[in-house]
Formats: structure tokens, C-alpha cells, sequence
């Protein structure tokens, strides 16, 4: 039998051990690289992409000599304006990396050795960091569409007497939401392995309006949709091929083909973040926690290496976060973000 991905020394080409021995000179050549990949770490002017520049005496600061900006390593990305040594970020993305179900921040601050209010934003950085660099583009091929619930539970009672019945709209909790998840399953052209592309979507509950909406954004006309007998997906009918099946039944349909395991498969992992790792999720958040699973579904057939890269680059793609940029302050700017537009 051939021996799994994981398991194999091909998944297994990230060092911590040799990011904790770098110098801060060597990790910010890392930086460099990969911030300005196309000139092989030569700074870019990052307001007017001028080459030119004065080399700031004894620090790591350029001065453009076309428009006179001043700009450092991490000015206009996810880590501007950085308090710790760069060193300790990358090695926060790595240990990020190489948490295949997610990290506790609690656990981030013990590695790292600090408070649990710089690992909680740091995660917060780079998860939305993979959400603004998600691709977006409408899939085709086969889709599996699903939803699930979170937030909903309401504690019963301690007294038989006083308990409610929770099943009724009036004594649901108002924090409930429901997690949409659109996944694009493999068709060869890539060595990933089940789903080539996952979306995900934050809605108030599973109805037809919204999961049309989702459907137009992120979906080609006519394409081949699979999913379970929800009432919401009906609406889909006109526009796309649909395949149901009906979960009380069975999980895969024998004549229609019709499955939706893909989708399934993906809120095993985010019910494993959410239980084993977050406990408590804020309403505010929980896009960039579904699309952090969703990232890890996508490239978890990828070396711990390229992934680290990756996530690298797309923090060093992400403009300065607002949202999180002295956020302990009170001065973030976090709104509830839902998958579609109001
Ligand atoms: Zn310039």
C-alpha cells in the first residue's frame, strides 16, 4: 500500500528549528524575498514602484529617491508598524502552518512567550490575511453546496419545570448563524485530492433569498450542483443542474450519482477547530474561522513548506489591517462580515 502524503518526508519541508536559529538579519532577507519576489528582495518603492532609493543608515529603512517616501520591510502590509522581532512572526506563521485543525491563541502564546492579547490578533491577522487574498472566481465542473449551524445552542434548565421548548423560532438563540460552505470538486487537473476550491459564507439561517445570492457569486450558470433535501437549494433548480440526496436516506445516491461528502468532510474539520481549539466563536468572526478551515482543506495536500510560503506571501500581500491594528485599544473597526452583500 503506498504510503500517505503526511507521512511521507515531501509533506514535511518546514524547519522551526532553523527559523528559531535565524539571525533578524536573515529573517528579514526571508521578508524580503518574499515580499519582493519579482526583483529578488531589491525594495520597491510601495507608493510610486520606483527601484531607486536611499539605504537608510543602520536600519532597515529606505527612503524612495523619486517620490521620498520612507517605507520599511513591513510598511503597507499585514505586520506594519511591527512590535516583535520579525523573526518571532515567522515563526508564528509556521507554527500557524503546521496546525492542521487550527490554533488556540492561548497555545500561540505559550509557544511564543507572549501575551495572549499580541497571539489572539496575530491569528486574527493572518486569518484575514487568507481571506482577503481568497480566490473568488465563480467555479464550474461539479460544486457541493452544504450548510451547518453554530452559536445555537441553548443551555436547558437545570428543572424539568422550567425548561422551554428549544425547537421553537421564539426560544432560539439570537447569535445562531449558519455557515454556508461551496466546494469545487478535483477534476484531475490538479494533484489535490477531493476539492479543488472551498468557499464559505456566513448567513442568519439557510433561506432561499441568500443561498441564491451565494449561488449567483460564486457559482457558473449551469453548473452541476450537489447537495442535501434543504428547502433553501430549491430555488437553485432553474439555473443550475441540481443533484439531491436525501440525508435520512442515505449519503450517496446510487442512480443520480448525487453526494455531498465534500462538503460534509469539510465541517468535520471545522467542527474540530470549533470544539477543540476556539470553544467560543464571536458572530464578528466567524468568516475568517470558516475560511481558515477552508484554506487548510484546500492545501492540505501541499508540503508544510509551500504552505508556510503561501501564507507568508499573502501576509506580505495584505494592505495594513485596519480591523486589527490596536484592536486591545478600542480602536478597531470589526463589523459582523456576512458571505454576501446585504
Ligand atoms: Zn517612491
Amino acid at each position: 500500500m503506498a504510503q500517505h502524503f503526511l507521512l511521507s518526508s515531501q509533506a514535511r519541508t518546514l524547519n522551526i528549528i532553523k527559523i528559531a536559529q535565524m539571525t533578524e538579519k536573515q529573517a528579514e532577507t526571508y521578508f524580503r524575498k518574499v515580499r519582493w519576489a519579482n526583483t529578488n528582495g531589491k525594495p520597491v518603492c510601495p507608493k510610486c514602484g520606483s527601484l531607486e532609493h536611499y539605504n537608510l543608515k543602520g536600519r532597515s529603512v529606505w527612503k524612495c529617491k523619486n517620490c521620498y517616501k520612507q517605507f520599511s520591510i513591513t510598511s503597507g502590509t499585514l505586520f506594519a508598524a511591527h512590535k516583535l522581532p520579525l523573526k518571532t512572526y515567522l515563526l508564528a506563521i509556521a507554527l500557524f502552518t503546521n496546525e492542521a485543525k487550527g490554533m488556540s491563541a492561548l497555545k500561540m502564546s505559550r509557544d511564543l512567550n507572549v501575551q495572549y492579547k499580541t497571539a489572539f490578533v496575530l491569528l486574527h491577522k493572518f486569518r484575514e490575511a487568507l481571506l482577503e487574498t481568497r480566490d473568488e472566481t465563480p467555479m464550474d465542473g461539479i460544486v457541493e453546496m452544504d450548510g451547518a449551524y453554530v452559536n445555537g445552542y441553548v443551555r436547558p434548565k437545570n428543572n424539568i419545570n422550567d425548561r422551554i421548548d428549544r425547537r421553537l423560532a421564539k426560544h432560539q438563540n439570537s447569535n445562531k448563524r449558519c455557515i454556508i460552505v461551496v466546494r469545487q470538486r478535483n477534476d484531475g487537473s490538479t494533484e489535490l485530492v477531493g476539492s479543488k476550491r472551498t468557499l464559505t459564507y456566513v448567513l442568519h439561517n439557510e433561506n432561499t433569498q441568500d443561498i441564491l445570492k451565494i449561488a449567483n457569486n460564486s457559482i457558473q450558470k449551469g453548473t452541476e450542483i450537489h447537495t442535501d433535501e434543504a428547502n433553501a437549494y430549491d430555488t437553485l433548480h432553474a439555473k443550475y443542474n441540481m443533484k439531491r440526496v436525501d440525508h435520512s436516506v442515505e449519503y450517496y445516491n446510487q442512480d443520480t450519482k448525487a453526494c455531498s461528502n465534500q462538503a460534509e468532510s469539510y465541517f468535520a474539520r471545522f467542527r474540530r477547530f470549533q470544539e477543540g481549539q476556539i470553544h467560543k466563536m464571536g458572530n464578528l468572526y466567524i468568516l475568517n474561522y470558516a475560511n481558515e478551515m477552508a484554506y487548510r482543506e484546500d492545501t492540505r495536500r501541499m508540503s508544510n513548506g509551500d504552505i508556510f510560503n503561501d501564507i507568508s506571501s499573502k501576509c506580505m500581500k495584505s494592505l495594513q489591517s485596519n480591523e486589527w491594528t490596536a484592536y486591545w485599544q478600542g480602536n478597531h473597526r470589526i463589523s459582523e462580515r456576512l458571505g454576501v452583500a446585504a
